[in-house]
């Protein structure tokens, strides 16, 4: 919303004139660490506004993981300004709703409408795209105006310089560096002087794709795919979070579930027998869907605070997505943050005309964006118990609730 009323209050309308042309008379060396969707996003902002980017990746290779990934309207808005709504059309699905189900039956218990009453209430569109997609649509975007580094984990930092030490030994200097490095971050110490402890959430989540083909000849599936919707079943304890990506051609599968000794990792691997074992008391349309899947990732769920600062007291560092606001995906919400703060960082940063004004305008960007993070940070904790609810009267209280509300939606 931030981003928004500031990008409006610019009168911004596409991507090729970002900040109504504005560039700042004070061209900075930026250092960006991390290559994920918030650090991509930064190097896009900051380069229209007319910083010179340097981006350090520990990673090899450039890329995302095997996952969907939702984009609300709060991003997709953001995106088509950047001058990428036609390309998003094209490589992401547009759910025509989002339907709750009760586990063991089926039985739907909640509904609203997305698609274009999506669009038409919030001005922009809700969109399912695969994760190493929506990667590749912002690398392209930011490539052009920055530097890349690959193999570049940064080991140390010099907040007052400031510089950062690559793993090789190699000082990196700059004027000001975004630490764009994630849920496990390293210039998060740097800047707090600390770890932020984590609390394990006692759930995990598995993720996987399937091809839909097989769903088009079978009748209990075909709705799925002919009409996508997302689909969540909700269970004691667990639900299973199904949408379409990639033309429809593929089915995103994320399953949250009690965790049982599971790692906190983008690309550590579960076992699909294991996971249709927990999910074996869901209705019969979930089980043939789980039967096609051959691998699947599986992510710990931690939970953290919002923390105190995220701007080191030099006024030279500050964090940016998941290093300053790590979130649980119960409102699939992270990335989404993540873009809308490289969205305001970009904005303030292109005002820049002397370097007094830097420690300013990052307190400005965290100020600006906090509450709302925050925010956001605590809905998504409290999701996991509504969707988690014991059977019993609390979860038949929530399910009339929701039922009351589909009547309405529906008439
Ligand atoms: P990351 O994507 O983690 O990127 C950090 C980068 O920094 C990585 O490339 C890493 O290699 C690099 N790096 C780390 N340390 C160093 C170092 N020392 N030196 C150099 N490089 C380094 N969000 C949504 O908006 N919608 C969703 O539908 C959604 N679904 C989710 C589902 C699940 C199961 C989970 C777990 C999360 C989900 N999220 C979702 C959250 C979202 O994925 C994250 O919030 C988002 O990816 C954070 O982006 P980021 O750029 O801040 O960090």
């Amino acid at each position: 919303v931030v981003a928004d009323q500031l990008a409006n209050a610019e009168g911004l309308s596409g991507g090729l004139n970002l900040y109504n042309g504005r560039k700042a008379s004070l061209s900075l060396d930026i250092i960006i660490v991390g290559c994920g969707l918030g650090g991509l996003a930064a190097a896009h902002c900051l380069s229209q506004a007319g910083h010179k980017i340097t981006l350090l990746e520990s990673a090899s290779a450039i890329g995302d993981v095997g996952a969907g990934i939702q984009v609300s309207p709060n991003v997709s808005r953001l995106l088509r300004r950047w001058g990428l709504g036609q390309t998003l059309q094209k490589i992401a699905v547009m759910p025509e709703a989002i339907t709750f189900r009760r586990y063991s039956t089926g039985e739907r218990v909640g509904y609203t409408k997305w698609g274009k009453k999506m669009t038409e209430e919030y001005g922009a569109p809700y969109y399912h795209i695969h994760r190493a997609d929506f990667h590749k649509l912002l690398f392209d975007l930011a490539a052009p105006n920055m530097k890349l580094r690959l193999k570049s984990a940064v080991v140390d930092v010099d907040p007052d310089e400031p510089s950062v030490t690559l793993q090789t030994g190699e000082v990196v200097r700059g004027d000001l560096i975004i630490g764009a490095d994630g849920v496990k971050s390293f210039l998060q110490q740097a800047v707090l002087g600390r770890t932020n402890p984590a609390r394990a959430t006692g759930d995990a989540a598995y993720r996987a794709i399937i091809p839909t083909d097989f769903m088009h000849e079978d009748p209990e599936l075909k709705a799925f795919v002919e009409e996508p919707e997302m689909t969540a079943w909700m269970a004691p304890g667990r639900h299973l979070m199904a949408y379409c990506i990639r033309a429809k051609k593929e089915l995103n599968l994320v399953l949250l579930h009690p965790d049982d000794g599971s790692v906190e990792s983008w690309s550590a691997e579960g076992s699909a027998d294991k996971m249709r074992a927990e999910f074996s008391d869901f209705e019969p349309r979930v089980q043939k869907l789980l039967a096609k899947v051959d691998s699947t990732l599986k992510w710990r769920l931690m939970d953290r605070q919002p923390l105190e600062t995220w701007v080191h007291k030099s006024g030279k560092i500050a964090l940016l997505g998941d290093s300053c606001h790590p979130m649980l995906p119960y409102r699939a919400q992270g990335a989404a943050m993540a873009i809308e703060d490289a969205a305001v960082i970009g904005n303030l940063f292109s005002h820049l005309s002397h370097r007094d004004q830097i420690a300013p305008l990052l307190h400005a960007y965290q100020d600006l964006r906090y509450e709302r993070t925050a925010n956001t940070q605590a809905s998504s904790t409290l999701n996991q118990k509504i969707f988690h609810l014991p059977d019993g009267p609390e979860q038949e209280a929530r399910d009339y609730d929701m039922k009351i509300a589909m009547e309405a939606e529906l008439k």
